[in-house]
């Protein structure tokens, strides 16, 4: 049977394969402003989103992070009651969790980011708990390129799959660990602004077929409003991004899309090309319900028909029915 049938009809739970995913990331304390509106310290961070997405795909998700003793219990047991395993989650006593606070423009395609404070990050050692070391997926969410590497080393076997998502203030401060961890991942997932950066060529083509060249086979790169795209050798892939309404707040779009991305795999143990595409578009229809709302607010607690709802509406975004003789 095709996923195509499987997916419309059997959105979720998707738990017909139990994967393991390992994820790492920024768990943080994040401050939002957009012209809608701003928010005090709440729940952020890349390993919180992604987590967050995965957990309606696969219910074996663990976390490799670091926070500081400020971190409420509450934000951990929000973590913990959506599935998802903190052991690996260290609390650092006397310490502070990672803090990052960002503006939005008007278009709310750009961001300007206001500050952003290591604390704990600065010396995180990612250490893998115990029965957590052999993960049959791994996602890399945004922090350190020289932890993301040293988190790959530590594991007992390769993933079937790795997945990195980075981004421009990485590649501002740590290019060399940033390039090295490039260069051991299977998938990374950059906008196209960083893409830009990091080949040092503006036509996305051009781009993507230099950072292939870096070791990834696989490239995404995100367009925000306007989608993303999927590089495969010198193959293509466009998934559109859902013409919302309102959008509120874009902070952990890119995450939270990643969480879908590697939570679709993981849920059907496919990494070919073709469900790479599927995935593509699970993470663009759970990122579209991020944005919808101010943080992690409209992902904790996604209606599984409304999931199915906008996976449809995704299809028919997009699809043609090229009449043939
Ligand atoms: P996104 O909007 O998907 O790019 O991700 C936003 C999230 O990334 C926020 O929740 C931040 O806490 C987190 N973040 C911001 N800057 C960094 C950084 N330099 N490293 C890791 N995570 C970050």
């Amino acid at each position: 049977m095709g996923y195509s049938v499987f997916l419309i009809k059997e959105i979720s739970p998707f738990l017909h394969l139990i994967m393991s995913l390992l994820v790492t990331g920024t768990v943080a304390f994040d401050a939002i402003e957009t012209p809608f509106g701003k928010t005090d310290k709440i729940i952020g961070g890349a390993a919180t989103y992604v987590s967050l997405a995965a957990s309606y795909f696969t219910k074996d998700v663990a976390l490799v992070a670091v926070v500081g003793d400020d971190f409420p219990q509450e934000y951990i047991d929000l973590l913990n009651n959506k599935g998802i395993n903190t052991k690996g989650l260290q609390v650092k006593a006397g310490e502070k969790s990672f803090f990052w606070s960002g503006r939005y423009f008007n278009d709310m395609n750009s961001r300007e980011t206001l500050i952003t404070e290591l604390n704990v990050l600065a010396d995180f050692d990612p250490i893998v708990p115990e029965g957590l070391e052999s993960p049959d997926y791994l996602m890399l969410g945004n922090l350190a390129p020289i932890v993301q590497s040293t988190l790959i080393s530590r594991l007992k076997n390769r993933p079937k799959l790795i997945v990195m998502d980075t981004m421009n203030f990485w590649m501002d401060i740590a290019m060399d660990d940033l390039m090295k961890t490039i260069s051991m991942v299977d998938v990374l997932t950059i906008n196209d602004e960083e893409a830009r950066q990091l080949s040092g060529e503006y036509s996305l083509r051009k781009a993507a077929r230099k950072i292939l060249a870096m070791g990834p086979k696989y490239l995404i790169i995100k367009k925000g409003e306007h989608g993303a795209l999927l590089f495969f050798e010198e193959e293509v892939y466009f998934a559109p991004a859902m013409l919302l309404e309102d959008v509120f707040d874009p902070t952990g779009a890119g995450d939270t899309f990643a969480g879908g991305f590697i939570g679709w795999i993981a849920s059907t143990d496919d990494i070919s090309f073709e469900n790479m595409k599927r995935a593509l578009i699970y993470g663009s229809a759970l990122a579209s319900f991020c944005v919808e709302k101010f943080g992690t607010e409209n992902i904790l607690d996604i209606d599984a028909n409304k999931l199915r709802d906008r996976v449809s509406d995704f299809r028919r975004l997009s699809y043609v029915d090229f009449l043939t003789d």
